[in-house]
């Protein structure tokens, strides 16, 4: 593939498999396993001294369609599938660390990598110790003699506080840690952590790489070197992508910049729109000039997202009225879908964190997180000007 290409043209162009019949879209390849000329080939192919599919839990045409296709747009060397984001969170530290070493994680995380580090890591001696954002600047009083990664988020799920890649890509460096970067939120179109030096990047591709609330997925992308030591993990763990899931996931791509440019600019008329409403108490979007970290989220961010945090005048009550007046916008716990979302992280997404430990993040229990879909922007405006005076008192 040349270097000059744009985004949205890789993101198209780039087709790994293509069989005997000529077909234009890439098929399914529904096949566990793979046939051998000869036991000789087969010999060769398990000793790796020739590549080729054996066995869908190594490798499969659909998920090296999906892994080529992510890598150009991360800027990645290699990749692996996953059957879901959370395999992917646990195998990018599972794969990468043993028992004794320690983690430093950013505080903000999604709730399912919070229990990770809280209650299964510790069962194999892996610690960690969180560190707050905004306290980036002093990370290296944090670190121990064991610290062997560093975990982040950014922008944050759902507080959309953001980390300077470039600064924690410099300190990882600096005391020779891997930096794992989740940039779910972002998607590569928005974002590139590996451009800035992280060393992996995860997904949850369920989000905003399938786009269309249809599949789960995940990925560990990164540094051949390390990307080997995964690829080992996995195919001998198994959590390994559907072939399905990947052909899914792999025609999304070509549409993911098309789909991000409209969730953004929808998420920041609506951003706007908060900002200007008398029954919002306070609105949170990274390409407000109001966010803390407007500057920093233009350096390392093409668009905003699609996400967008708030509360209401009314706290919690409020909330939850305005949350089932709401007629169009779905109720549910997804993001990233072609259909907005609303959700109540306190109670559903970041329930099982205590009460102190989510508002160390901004996750008050007034707190709304809307997921802003590609309807025409005036009917999501519409529906939530509706329910925003149908839920007063
Ligand atoms: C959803 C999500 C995950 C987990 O992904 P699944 O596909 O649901 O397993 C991890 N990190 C972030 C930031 C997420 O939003």
């Amino acid at each position: 593939m040349s270097e000059n290409k744009h985004f949205e043209t890789e993101a198209v162009r780039i087709n790994v498999s293509s069989s005997d019949q000529r077909e234009h879209s890439a098929p399914i390849y529904l096949s566990s396993s793979f046939v051998f000329d000869s036991a000789e080939q087969a010999r060769q192919m398990f000793a790796d001294e020739i590549p080729g599919n054996i066995y869908s839990r190594y490798a499969n045409p659909n998920t090296s369609d999906l892994i080529q296709k992510i890598c150009a747009a991360e800027g990645t060397e290699n990749g692996v599938c996953t059957a879901s984001g959370m395999a992917a969170m646990f195998g990018s530290m599972a794969a990468l660390l043993q028992q004794g070493d320690h983690i430093l994680a950013a505080r903000s995380l999604f709730g399912s990598t919070h229990q990770l580090l809280t209650r299964v890591f510790p069962k194999w001696g892996i610690s960690h110790t969180y560190g707050d954002i905004s306290d980036i600047a002093n990370w290296e009083k944090l670190l121990r003699p064991n610290t062997k990664m560093i975990f982040i988020e950014t922008p944050s799920n759902p507080g959309l506080e953001i980390i300077d890649l470039e600064y924690i890509a410099n300190f990882a460096n600096a005391h020779n840690l891997i930096l794992v970067v989740d940039n779910c939120f972002a998607t590569p179109y928005l974002q590139q952590p590996a451009k800035w030096g992280a060393h992996i990047v995860t997904h949850s591709a369920t989000k905003f790489i399938d786009g269309q609330g249809r599949v789960l997925g995940g990925l560990i992308l990164g540094k051949k070197e390390l990307i080997d030591e995964v690829q080992f993990f996995m195919r001998h763990t198994g959590p390994s992508l559907s072939p399905f899931n990947a052909w899914v996931l792999a025609k999304s791509m070509e549409t993911l910049a098309v789909r991000m440019d409209r969730h953004c600019e929808n998420a920041l008329k609506i951003a706007q729109y908060f900002e200007g409403n008398a029954e919002v108490e306070m609105v949170k979007y990274p390409f407000l000039a109001s966010h803390p970290q407007f500057q920093l989220a233009k350096k390392q961010m093409r668009h905003g997202g699609g996400i967008i945090t708030l509360t209401l005048k009314g706290g919690l009550a409020r909330a939850k009225r305005f949350i089932d007046q709401l007629q169009m916008i779905t109720v549910t716990a997804n993001l990233g879908d072609s259909r907005s979302i609303i959700t109540h992280p306190a109670s559903t997404t970041h329930s099982k964190l205590s009460e102190e430990e989510r508002e160390r993040v901004g996750i008050l229990n007034g707190l709304v997180r809307l997921s802003v879909g590609l309807e025409h922007v005036d009917d999501i405006i519409l529906d939530i000007e509706r329910a925003l005076e149908g839920s007063k008192t």
